[in-house]
């Protein structure tokens, strides 16, 4: 049963370790009662398609599914790419930007091409990240992190993975992929949404016993 204020055993709804790296680090400072495992852990578990039309869709889709399949409290996140000038794309398409095995190369390659000729705010983007919880009980909670920046006119630096090459933050004067991990989840989408989760995570919790208890 779920328990607020105990340490438990959560599992992390992800196999992109770029991904789980940054999600872990930031939860040990959050969240130092929850233990996180990764579902390369549980491997009977396929991918979980994500079909939904929005970051939160997906999140609650993917938190939920693990959560059923493992007995265990999941967090999943969906982020990815916001640009404007391109109507929102990549948004939930972000990692299959370029095609369904593209790679983070592909992927950059392709936003500089749609990128070309754009200027000034036309540039403008963020990366959005939406932190979903789901418990075996049926509790659900999800949060959303932002982080507002620019597309530089090419790539620069070589820590990060995905769009951090070409995500220049203009407060702090650097791309994404120039960023310590300490930066980076300081400013990051992913940083903003785990602080909120954080901070609703005692009432998801309790929330998750009560439906236990009317179970
Ligand atoms: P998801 O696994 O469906 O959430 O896809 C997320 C995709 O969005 C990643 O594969 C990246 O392409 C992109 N993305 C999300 N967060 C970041 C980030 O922090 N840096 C760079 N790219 C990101």
């Amino acid at each position: 049963m779920t328990k607020p204020g105990k340490s438990i055993t959560v599992v992390l709804a992800s196999r992109n370790k770029g991904k789980i790296r940054e999600i872990n680090q930031i939860l040990k400072a959050v969240l130092p009662a929850i233990e996180v495992k990764g579902l390369d852990e549980f491997p009977e578990i396929g991918d979980i398609p994500e079909t939904g039309a929005t970051f939160e869709e997906n999140a609650l889709i993917k938190a939920q599914a693990v959560s059923d399949k493992t007995g265990l409290i999941a967090i999943a996140d969906d982020s990815g790419l916001v640009v404007p000038a391109l109507k929102g794309e990549p948004g939930v398409y972000s990692a299959r930007y370029a095609g369904v095995k593209a790679t983070d190369q592909d992927n950059n390659n392709k936003l500089l091409e749609a990128m070309k000729g754009l200027k000034g705010d036309e540039r403008k983007a963020s990366f959005v990240c939406v932190m979903a919880a789901a418990s075996p009980e049926g509790g659900s909670l999800s949060v959303k992190g932002e982080w507002e920046g620019q597309i530089g006119s090419a790539p620069r630096g070589d820590k990060g993975f995905g769009y951090d090459p070409l995500f220049f933050d203009p407060e702090l004067g650097l791309h994404s992929a120039e960023m310590s991990p300490d930066q980076k989840n300081r400013r990051s989408h992913r940083g903003k949404a785990l602080i909120k989760l954080a901070s609703s995570w005692e009432n998801f919790m309790v929330q998750s016993q009560k439906m236990s208890i009317k179970k």
